[in-house]
């Protein structure tokens, strides 16, 4: 096999970089992921994920986790509901049974990212993760790589691979391909305790999705397993919007007058999620990876996830990390090429080729959410799909 007696570092434990090691370790390959969380209990936050048939589904299948996963997924959490600006209900799945059959190539079943985070962690041995190990450089070394975190420490590695997320430290070195501000920015947060501390919206989700688009703006609510109330906006900003607001959204009751003042066109029952002080807030500003983005394939480092091409979230960027994870592998094991470097080489035509269209599709799709009618758009969306399940 190629990376016999090779040593792989992984930068980044996200579900990317998880994946990956996952896979190369049930071949028997040596594998170090580089994380910079501390521990695992670090960041848990964030909306629960639909994991997709034909890519996440397919990564955990072949990588033996599937029954994990049954264990840890919430059926019933994928219903989703489209609301308008004042919540009035245009769409709902809430009365559908819960999804139970999970070979389905309409299955989307949802997980919180805490516990699929968990599941992957639980199924690598135990000294895999070094964990608060924050990338800072690479220097080559001979045919491999040394590796310097900021924490001081150093690592050697036969073959790198980038996993670190769509901020990515390591991409540089495989390109200088920079990221594109999208023009949109998301206030993301979580409710704490949601029954108690924001009860009418918590209702509105009845265990699964809410989707509200009005005029260009959207609110996305997800309720999560442990009782808390995902959320996030998203509006037209200027890049540098998030530096300024980043700096007042340590005042809740700063945030709350900024969304006041910016949804003012919709209802009172948004305030809930702002109103509460068992919350966080994060401002997240959203880039992307031009989708015909190409570069010279290296002999032993390359990318996997949103760190090789990041888009503003359409229900995607998961699916397409872990798949790029099970790719990579079926390259590097599976496909029998002669050197790491052509494994590469195949690895990435199929992934900057699929990750071209994604990437097209989900800036079609955000442009579509700021539209003036977006609403409307949507619900043709939903409405379609809809139909197409059932025919
Ligand atoms: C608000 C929001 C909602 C979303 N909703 C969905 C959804 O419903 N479905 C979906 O499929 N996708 C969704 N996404 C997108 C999804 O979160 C990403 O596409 C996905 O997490 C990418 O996985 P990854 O493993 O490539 O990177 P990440 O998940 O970003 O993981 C990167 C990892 O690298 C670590 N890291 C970063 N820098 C360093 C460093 N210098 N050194 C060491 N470690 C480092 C991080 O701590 C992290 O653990 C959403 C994104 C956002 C912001």
């Amino acid at each position: 096999m190629l990376l016999q007696n090779k040593q792989i570092a992984i930068v980044g434990g996200g579900p990317g970089g998880l994946t990956l090691a996952r896979l190369l370790q049930v071949k028997g390959l040596s594998v170090k992921v580089y994380e910079r969380d501390n521990n695992k209990s670090g960041r848990q936050q964030g909306a629960t994920l639909d994991l997709h048939y034909e890519s996440g589904l397919k990564a955990l299948n072949i990588a033996g986790l599937m029954q994990a996963f049954k264990q840890s997924y919430r059926p019933g959490a994928e219903r989703m509901t489209i609301v308008d600006n004042n919540a009035t209900i245009h769409y709902t799945e809430r009365d559908e049974l819960p999804l139970q059959d999970l070979d389905s190539e309409y299955a989307r079943p949802e997980i919180d990212r805490g516990p699929l985070r968990d599941l992957l962690i639980a199924s690598l041995h135990d000294d895999t993760i070094v964990w608060g190990s924050k990338f800072s450089s690479l220097q080559q070394n001979g045919n491999g790589w040394n590796l310097f975190f900021e924490n001081g420490t150093t690592a050697y590695a036969d073959l790198v691979i980038a996993a670190d997320g769509s901020n990515s430290q390591v991409r540089k070195y495989v390109t200088d391909i920079q990221r594109v501000y999208s023009g949109f920015t998301i206030v993301e947060g979580n409710v704490y305790n949601a029954a108690t501390n924001a009860p009418q919206l918590w209702q509105l989700t009845n265990g699964g999705k809410v989707f509200a688009l009005w005029n260009g703006k959207t609110v996305f609510l997800s309720a999560k397993g442990e009782g808390s109330l995902s959320f996030y906006t998203s509006t037209r900003e200027t890049e540098d919007w998030a530096k300024t607001a980043a700096s007042s959204f340590a005042d809740k009751a700063q945030v709350h007058a900024w969304f006041k003042e910016r949804f003012a066109d919709w209802s009172y029952d948004w305030h809930e999620i702002f109103a509460s002080n068992a919350s966080y807030f994060v401002v997240r500003p959203q880039y992307y990876f031009p989708a015909n983005q190409y570069w010279q394939t290296l002999p032993n480092l390359t990318m996997i996830g949103d760190a090789a091409h990041a888009t503003p979230p359409v229900g995607e960027g998961v699916n397409q990390a872990m798949l790029d994870a099970l790719e990579l592998y079926e390259a590097l094991c599976i496909a029998g090429h002669d050197t790491v470097e052509a494994a590469i080489a195949n690895y990435e035509q199929g992934m900057l080729s699929r990750t071209a269209i994604a990437t097209t599709d989900a800036l079609d799709m955000v442009a579509t959410m700021q539209s003036a009618n977006n609403l409307q758009s949507m619900l043709h969306f939903f409405n379609g799909a809809k139909e197409a399940k059932t025919n």
